[in-house]
């Protein structure tokens, strides 16, 4: 049988070691559908800190940086490319949407349905359980990054450009 690419875009979201650890993962994945989202790409990895730095590289000289490093690295991860079930639809965004603000304190007051909100850590709002990409162009470096195979199928198969 042929292989199929999925050629739909994808966004990147990373269940973080809190919420693995807890036991939520299963839990975030079955509520997925409901929210219009497939998933068609899956992973359980643990970031070393050098990989966790690279992701993390917009945040180097933060405050929080070392606290970030020590969070994403602290256990196993699963690593998540999703694609929206209806077409036309930015899945980036929505997937932002989805996961509602980062800091869960005000995920719970402002998107109480929101998924950081549900699955966020109760007593340090900035264990968020949940990652997505920003951008279209930071999703396209993160699918490099956790599903590199993937991301080649999908480059190999788009329409070739030529240098004039
Ligand atoms: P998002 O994950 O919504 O894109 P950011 O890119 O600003 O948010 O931050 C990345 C992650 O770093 C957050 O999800 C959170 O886990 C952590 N973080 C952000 N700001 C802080 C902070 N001030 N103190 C501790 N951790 C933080
Ligand atoms: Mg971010």
């Amino acid at each position: 049988a042929e292989e199929t690419v999925e050629l739909r875009p994808l966004t990147v979201a990373l269940i973080k070691p809190d919420a693995v650890a807890d036991g939520k993962a299963d839990d975030i994945l079955a509520k997925l559908d409901d929210c219009g989202i497939d998933v068609v790409g899956k992973i359980e990895t643990t970031l070393s800190r050098e990989d966790a730095q690279t992701f993390y590289s917009q945040h180097q000289g933060t405050d929080f940086f070392l606290q970030l490093i020590d969070y994403m690295t602290s256990g196993p991860i699963i690593a998540l490319a999703l694609a929206a079930k209806k077409k036309g639809t930015d899945v980036v965004a929505q997937w932002r949407t989805l996961i509602g603000p980062k800091d869960v304190t005000i995920a719970k007051e402002e998107a109480p349905e929101s998924l950081r909100a549900q699955f966020g850590s109760k007593d340090e709002e900035f264990k968020n359980a949940l990652h997505g990409s920003d951008t279209s162009e930071h999703a396209a470096r993160e699918l490099a990054f956790f599903f590199p195979d993937f991301h080649k199928k999908r480059q190999a198969t788009q329409p070739k450009t030529t240098r004039v």
